[in-house]
């Protein structure tokens, strides 16, 4: 995942004078004296953010008024520059507390946030609705073709128009009021659905007190869970939390079918307990919201507006697509049922195999099939080793460098920071990394920009930052991670990449500013290469003796990798299909949450033993995140990044000119040109869907 920034990087002035603090205020300085000006986090208390806001949101208020009464005709420099280069300010409060807001959060930070959530909607409605300011773009645009622009620039115009009217700006005044009063109840609905779950996600614990209750686990984990349950004010005994790296390999192992029925039922009914903490009304009224907002703009659905702006285009093609995948992933995840059925009935239980029954059993068809022990495979996967496999793929693909940087300003000791150098020593951006989990980080893994590239007012460099939920190291043992945490490093590694090598004029275009379903190429390409034998041999290494991988082990890895896409394939569509229909509504009727998600599940024929990836409860990607009729973008992409990789089976692993070619094309270039164009661009065609399915064991009919 990442977070979207929007187009028009909400404008700037340089700062002006007050903090209203009587102080010094850190995030308000014109530029910071830190090593590559990165932000001052050692300076930098939960205090400046709320001032900091406001004093940015004036000085763009500012700025913008200074476009719109410029005496001189609107030209490109005067109003689509002028409007580029404004809210500098803001978008720097912005990074510096999105980050520290999502990855280190405080009872300050999230009541920060909530108390900004409305004023910054009412702040870019301010802009984005702005009609004098629109006048002045309008007139810029209709000039368009005569006025001699490069590729680039005529792309930020046309997105900037594009942007505005997609804001409502044509809509009548009664119609704005309207749509304002709806992006002010949607932020902060979306504020309150977040902070609903990680209460959600915190409050639940499940404490184990007898050891033969955790079965297999691995010491690794059993550690975390120790020292999890020393924090929670347990003296003994060990806790489990509905975090993934705590609440999965706990359904994979424990053999207490009661165990695990609880946490997974804590896990699956977050947001839906009807209490304080439940989703279902406010989610359904952000749909219902979100329906409405839709036809005031004129199109059907909140899907086919968002589509409209993606490579997908319409919801009938996302449908189409999805459609092609879920048979055979529900076939498959048939069988994979069937198989854990037969392992439950050797256990001597002749029940039905129930969701929270899966993992376990799953693991035990692996450990029968393919022997495959994770806990010797977690050995070869100590982070830091992970860390240097994905370094070392982008020095073999572009010669890059990364050289760790001990002293600078962090908002988590635990963070790595790296200075990333060119194949030539030059400066290419810095890379910071995050990588366990904790109370104050919301779940999951992302990137972020804290600073994007950009060109326009002298060379400006990307800051960007990678944020995991790996289990932290416990005692004298390194957090050693699982395959699957390996591939998601190296697919947050690749969206740090996408910004990192941005070269691009306008900071709105450039890195990973560009549509959803395109966004995910340039991160899960780099997975492929993370899965390779060859460059396991290279990376995976025991992170006591330093010995390679075993082959037996890597040739496992292979024939169990096939196993259990059924059930991946099939959780990931039902989430897909289920944002669809809430984003599919034609009008504003708040539904029944819980009914409407079961219609839903129902209609695609959804088995019971497999919860969609996301119940609406907990789907934050959708309801507070930046990807609602976006979540099927990620097999969408995946398209894209299985068809890409070919191009390097068919010629090497590292094949520099197709690297190049890769780094010309698509990941330089961000937003600057069509995704479908970067990606033909690249590879000279449009991409097929066949090393999709096949790469997920979907093809043929066995
Ligand atoms: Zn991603």
């Amino acid at each position: 995942m990442k977070h979207i920034k929007p187009l028009v990087a909400l404008f700037t002035l340089t700062a002006l004078t007050a903090c209203g603090l009587g102080g010094e205020n850190p995030l308000l300085e014109a530029s910071w004296d830190t090593a590559f000006g990165v932000p001052p986090y050692d300076r930098i208390g939960d205090r400046h953010y709320l001032p900091a806001f406001r004093q940015a949101m004036a000085e763009q208020k500012a700025e913008i008024d200074a476009i719109v009464n410029n005496p001189d005709p609107p030209t490109f420099a005067n109003t689509i520059e002028a409007l580029e280069r404004s809210g500098k300010t803001l978008t720097r409060v912005a990074s510096v507390f999105g980050a520290v807001e999502s990855a280190h959060s405080n009872e300050t930070i999230l009541e920060v946030a909530s108390t900004l959530a409305p004023e910054r909607a009412a702040h870019a409605d301010d802009i984005r609705l702005n009609s004098a300011l629109f006048e002045r773009i309008k007139a810029v645009y209709e000039q368009r073709a005569e006025l001699g622009l490069d590729p680039e620039q005529m792309r930020l115009l046309e997105e900037m128009h594009k942007d505005f009217v997609r804001s409502g700006i044509d809509l009548d005044d009664e119609a704005k009021v309207r749509l304002r009063e709806i992006n002010a109840e949607l932020a902060e609905l979306s504020q309150q659905f977040g902070q609903n779950l990680l209460e959600e996600t915190n409050d639940f614990e499940l404490h184990v007190t007898s050891e033969a209750d955790l079965g297999e686990l691995p010491g690794s984990l059993k550690g975390a869970a120790a020292d999890e349950a020393i924090r929670r004010g347990h003296e003994n005994g060990w806790s489990f939390t509905l975090q993934r790296p705590s609440i999965e390999p706990f359904l994979q192992y424990s053999p207490n079918r009661e165990l695990r029925r609880q946490i997974f039922m804590g896990y699956v009914m977050r947001g839906d307990n009807d209490n304080e903490a439940d989703n279902k009304v406010i989610l359904s009224r952000i749909a219902a919201l979100r329906a409405e907002r839709a036809k005031l703009m004129g199109y059907e659905t909140h899907a086919h507006f968002v589509l409209s702006d993606n490579m997908a285009e319409t919801p009938q093609r996302v449908y189409a697509f999805l459609d092609q995948i879920w048979e055979p992933a529900l076939r498959v995840a048939k069988e994979e049922r069937d198989a854990l059925q037969q392992m439950m009935r050797q256990d001597g239980i002749a029940e039905e195999l129930q969701g929270w029954d899966w993992r376990y059993y799953a693991e035990k068809v692996r450990m029968a099939r393919y022997a495959l022990d994770e806990e010797t495979i977690r050995q070869y996967f100590q982070v830091n080793a992970v860390r240097d496999g994905v370094f070392m793929v982008a020095n073999r693909l572009w010669g890059l460098t990364f050289v760790e940087l001990p002293d600078l300003p962090r908002w988590h000791p635990d963070q790595q920071v790296f200075e990333v150098r060119e194949a030539d020593g030059s400066h290419l951006g810095i890379l910071y990394m995050d990588y366990f989990a904790r109370e104050s980080k919301r779940g999951g893994a992302w990137m972020n920009d804290l600073r994007a590239q950009s060109k326009l007012d002298g060379e400006v460099k990307a800051v960007v930052t990678n944020n995991f939920n790996f289990p932290p190291p416990s005692g004298d043992q390194p957090s050693l991670i699982s395959f699957d945490d390996a591939l998601t490093l190296a697919h947050e590694f690749g969206h740090a990449l996408h910004g990192l090598m941005s070269n691009v004029t306008y900071e709105s275009l450039s890195g990973t500013a560009v549509p959803r379903d395109f966004v995910e190429f340039p991160s899960q390409i780099m997975e492929n290469w993370m899965s390779e034998p060859a460059v396991l041999r290279l990376y995976a290494k025991h992170y006591q003796t330093g010995e390679p991988i075993p082959e037996e082990l890597i040739t496992k890895i292979e024939a169990a990798g096939m196993f259990g896409q059924g059930f991946a394939t099939v959780e990931y569509l039902a989430a897909s299909y289920l944002d669809l229909a809430w984003h599919t509504l034609t009008d504003a009727e708040e539904k029944d949450a819980r009914a409407f998600e079961n219609a839903e599940m129902a209609r695609i024929g959804l088995i019971d033993q497999i919860p969609p990836r996301y119940r609406s409860g907990y789907f934050q990607h959708i309801f507070s995140g930046g990807y609602s009729a976006g979540y099927y973008s990620y097999i969408w992409a995946e398209v894209l990044d299985a068809d890409a990789f070919q191009a390097f089976k068919e010629t090497s692993l590292f094949d520099r000119s197709t690297a190049d070619r890769l780094r010309e094309h698509v990941l330089s270039k961000g937003g600057t040109r069509p995704g479908m164009d970067l990606y033909r661009a690249f590879r000279g065609r449009d991409p097929g869907i066949e090393p999709l399915l096949a790469k997920r064991g979907l093809t043929g009919g066995n």
